[in-house]
This record gives C-alpha cells, sequence and structure tokens, in this order.
C-alpha cells in the first residue's frame, strides 16, 4: 500500500515538474517571439534615425525612441532568463544560474 502511494507521489511530482516545463517553455518562446519584434522596431528606428541625421533634421524625439526601446529589449531578456531560472549579470550581461553568487564570465559580484 505504501509503495502505491510512494508510486503515486512520485508520479504527481514528476507530472508537476514537466507542467512548470512546459509552462518555462510557453512563457520563453513568447518573450522570444516580442524580443524579435522589439529587435525588429529597434532596426527600424535606427533606419529613421541614420536617414533624419543625414538630411540634418532633428533626432532628439527618434533617439529618446531608441533609448526606451533598447531598455524594452533589456527588460524582456531579465524576463527570458528569469523564466528559464537564469539571471543576468548587470554589467557584462552574461546569462547564468540565479544561484550563482559572481559572475562567471567577468567576476562581477552579486548582492
Ligand atoms: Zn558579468
Amino acid at each position: 500500500m505504501e509503495k502505491n502511494e510512494d508510486l503515486g507521489t512520485r508520479l504527481e511530482n514528476a507530472g508537476k515538474r514537466f507542467f512548470k516545463k512546459t509552462k518555462e517553455f510557453a512563457d520563453t518562446t513568447k518573450l522570444s517571439i516580442k524580443l524579435k519584434e522589439l529587435d525588429l522596431d529597434l532596426d527600424n528606428l535606427y533606419q529613421i534615425a541614420g536617414k533624419a541625421a543625414y538630411f540634418g533634421e532633428d533626432t532628439k524625439e527618434i533617439f529618446t525612441q531608441i533609448t526606451d526601446k533598447l531598455e524594452q529589449i533589456e527588460e524582456v531578456k531579465v524576463d527570458i532568463a528569469d523564466a528559464k531560472g537564469m539571471k543576468i549579470c548587470g554589467n557584462c550581461k552574461a546569462e547564468m544560474p540565479k544561484e550563482a553568487v559572481a559572475c562567471m564570465k567577468c567576476g562581477e559580484k552579486f548582492e
């Protein structure tokens, strides 16, 4: 009887792990699509800015939009890392496990 319960618990836990992985995958897929869209927007903005600069037009507004877009991209990258159980180094932007105490690439210490 006890053995059956163990099996039941094990199956339940496996189910939970599977569900968690599936959710992680769905989340990262959704976020990756969002990141691609933001990258395309950014390319477009760079092109507009380049043209404006070439023709001596005011680029202030477009530069502000580029800064916003770059910030949005950083946020989505953090969300993607988070959905995978990872984090991003604030210094070199490398991705590593959440439990890391220092960056494995640049040595930056995390609080
Ligand atoms: Zn780093």
